[in-house]
């Protein structure tokens, strides 16, 4: 080790060096430690803390594994009659064939058919269910029918399918 100068000019010149040299070094270390994945963001601590001991965990973590395969619940395109429709309508009966009585959902009616019209109207899938009612008057079963279907002139409107049981 060189000798140290006596006067204190001199020792405080040699102190702004060293200060200035320890900056340098620091900063070098930090790059260095940059480089290797190492940082002081790894442990709250300031860069000249950090110290030399190398961390067990990688600098870039293992990525999480994917399940493979397909998507789970993918289906094929054929359309199954669904149990929760979104609307179900009752076509009953208009009036009485014998004694022109008028019906109406207020009636006591039975279902006797049914069938799912699938429609595509904005981009949910919605599902009408059509059950055809059927009333006894003056001893005479006496059913509704199914309406004629819609079919849109807008091509993005269509009828994609019906079912009939
Ligand atoms: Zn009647």
């Amino acid at each position: 080790m060189k000798d140290l100068p006596n006067d204190i000019d001199s020792l405080k010149i040699l102190i702004l060096e060293l200060l200035e040299e320890n900056k340098q070094l620091k900063a070098e270390i930090a790059k260095l430690r940059g480089r290797l994945g190492l940082n002081s963001g790894n442990s709250h601590k300031p860069p000249s803390s950090d110290g030399y001991k190398k961390t067990t965990k990688p600098a870039i973590p293992k990525s999480v594994k994917h399940p493979h395969g397909g998507k789970v619940g993918h289906k094929g395109k054929t359309l199954k009659q669904v149990s929760n429709p979104d609307h179900v309508k009752v076509h009953l009966p208009e009036k009485c064939t014998c004694c022109g009585r008028k019906f109406s959902e207020k009636n006591k009616h039975q279902t006797i058919k049914n069938r799912q019209v699938f429609d595509i109207p904005d981009p949910k899938l919605e599902v009408t269910k059509h059950q055809i009612g059927q009333i006894t008057c003056c001893g005479v079963k006496q059913h509704g029918k199914y309406p004629k279907l819609k079919i849109s002139k807008e091509p993005q409107c269509t009828t994609v399918g019906h079912l009939f049981t």
